[in-house]
């Protein structure tokens, strides 16, 4: 068979399925890449409102020494800026910087936390090792995306193997969930929230605490985030791979190698690449008439797949104000990840709110409110501002704010049985609004032009994510996946013939990165196989 004729399906075009669609097509491969929904990008997209651009995915983006050579080697010109973090808490903010940032942190825990110097001294300590094991995964251009090996590339690779090979073994072993590493480090259970709430329940050490090095490494595409989906999907077209979007796939049939559309049309591929929900894959597929080892291998898998969860999710508040942009770049950078209270969630919110949700017939409205108004007085925020970044993002004048936080998908869908979803939505926004104006901008919740809102459940139906998850399992009990960096090339098989998948359910943990890796990962395995 021709690779003309061999022809790959990939269904969902969000990073992974869009990295594994330019790269097939770039080689000359029959590609098909469906996607459910009208535009591409999946959880990474942007949207206008009145002459604001908002992100409504990720707020910025990671380069993890992929992202440059990645565009560059696909001959994807786009301007990128700078989207440089602050941290605040209370009213004490910090500006990240690779040189100084994680000084200026460890400052700001100790005129926090003055009773737990001692212990902020070794956090402080943890964190750097960590820090220098991910300055030396991000120190040069990933080789994956680096075909063209120039002398100079090559010789940084040879200097950079030796240092990679320990820290790539180092962090494989690091798996410990970020609170229970922390608790080791202290005893002080706000110090451990305020640090560990910034990211998902039970998130390995190594992948949390490098995020401080991560804060310096976001970047961020003229235009909004949106812009790297859409410039990826047209060199798709024009390395003339197709693109079907607004079809959603419902059945997909192992043996016969045919998809079948909710409208009922049906496509055959001679390989597919899943790179959507990987529940669904398992819930839709036939395995009639496949050999009975397969059908074994596949079963057993799919009880393990459908027996765990999607991570946390988000609530995003998305408003217009009415506000100058110097109101907000004199408090921080467009990139801001807040928290009102150094008091921390603490495990007594957690309990409060898995009482909640096993008791949730007998709680009442007044209960539940109350809890969401601790919550939202306690949490961490990540605010945006696009416009800090790209000042075409607004009108003049004026700001649109991205404020999100993690929210309980269990609740929401609880809420939503029990029919006041929209007003308990109204509810979070109207309690967000407050919290960021009593405490960080004065006076924003009666400049507000407008505002408009995405939940757990909203994400989980316009992404097709299980539980509304924003990057792939949930870390509260073992993955059902590969997790291990050293074995990321075989985190896109799966036990379904000719059937491999890519994306953030293929590997924890997840994000944009590893997303494009296992697409590109995924890619490589289909070149290989005609070859
Ligand atoms: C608010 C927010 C903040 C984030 N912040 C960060 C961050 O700072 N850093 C980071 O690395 N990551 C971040 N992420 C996560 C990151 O965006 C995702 O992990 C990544 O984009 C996932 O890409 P993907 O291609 O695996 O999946 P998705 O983006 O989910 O793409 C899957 C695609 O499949 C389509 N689809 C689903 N079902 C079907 C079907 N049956 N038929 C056809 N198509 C289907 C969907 O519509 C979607 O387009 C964030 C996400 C959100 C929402």
């Amino acid at each position: 068979m021709s690779e003309k004729k061999h022809r790959t399906v990939i269904v969902g075009a969000g990073m992974a399925g869009l990295t594994a669609a330019v790269y097939l097509s770039r080689a000359g491969h029959n590609v098909l890449l469906l996607e459910k929904n009208k535009e591409c990008g999946g959880l990474l997209n942007s949207f206008n409102r009145e002459g604001f651009t908002f992100d409504a995915g990720a707020r910025s983006i990671l380069n993890a020494g992929v992202i440059y050579p990645m565009l560059s080697e696909l001959g994807i010109e786009l301007e990128f800026l700078n989207s440089p973090v602050s941290i605040g808490i209370e009213n004490e903010i910090i500006h990240l910087s690779p040189e100084t940032g994680l000084d200026e942190y460890k400052r700001l825990l100790e005129k926090l936390y003055p009773d737990s110097i001692d212990d902020i001294e070794k956090i402080d300590s943890r964190i750097r090792s960590i820090m220098k094991d991910m300055q030396v995964l991000y120190a040069i251009d990933n080789p994956n995306f680096r075909e063209q090996k120039d002398g100079a590339y090559l010789k940084q690779l040879l200097g950079w193997l030796p240092k990679f090979l320990p820290v790539l073994r180092r962090m494989s072993k690091q798996n410990e969930p970020v609170e229970s590493y922390l608790r080791k480090l202290t005893s002080n259970q706000s110090l451990i929230d305020i640090i560990a709430q910034h990211f998902f329940k039970k998130t390995p050490v190594s992948f949390a605490l490098g995020y401080f090095y991560s804060y310096t490494d976001y970047i961020y595409p003229k235009g909004g985030t949106g812009k790297l989906p859409n410039a990826i999907a047209q060199k798709i077209i024009e390395f003339k791979g197709e693109i079907k979007t607004e079809t959603e796939i419902v059945a997909v049939n192992a043996s016969e190698k045919e998809l079948r559309d909710k409208d009922g049309k049906t496509y055959t591929y001679d390989s597919l690449i899943w790179c959507a929900d990987l529940k669904t894959l398992y819930r839709i597929l036939d395995i009639n008439n496949l050999e009975a080892k397969v059908t074994s291998k596949i079963l057993e898998q799919k009880e393990l797949i459908l027996s765990k969860r999607g991570c946390d999710s988000v609530f995003s508040l998305f408003v217009g104000v009415d506000m100058p942009l110097e109101e907000f770049s004199s408090i921080s950078n467009g990139h801001f990840f807040y928290t009102p209270s150094r008091q921390g969630l603490g495990e007594i919110h957690w309990s409060e709110l898995d009482s909640i949700l096993e008791n949730f017939e007998t709680k009442s409205k007044e209960e539940i409110l109350q809890w969401l108004e601790r919550y939202c007085q306690l949490t961490t925020y990540e605010i945006s501002i696009p416009a800090f970044r790209d000042l075409a993002l607004a009108p003049e004048s004026k700001v649109g704010l991205e404020i999100s936080m993690l929210f309980e998908f269990d609740l929401l869908k609880k809420i939503e049985e029990a029919n006041w979803y929209e007003e308990f939505q109204t509810e979070v926004e109207n309690r967000m609004l407050e919290t960021i104006t009593n405490s960080i901008y004065p006076g924003l919740k009666d400049k507000v032009l407008f505002r408009s809102s995405s939940t757990p459940l909203s994400i989980a139906k316009i992404a097709g994510t299980s539980e509304g998850a924003i990057v792939g399992w949930s870390y509260l009990s073992e993955v059902p996946v590969v997790n291990n960096l050293q074995k990321i090339p075989s985190s896109v098989e799966t036990p379904i013939p000719d059937v491999f998948m890519a994306g953030q359910w293929a590997y924890a943990p997840a994000g944009i990165p590893t997303a494009i890796i296992t697409g590109w990962n995924a890619a490589q395995k289909i070149k290989k196989k005609k070859k």
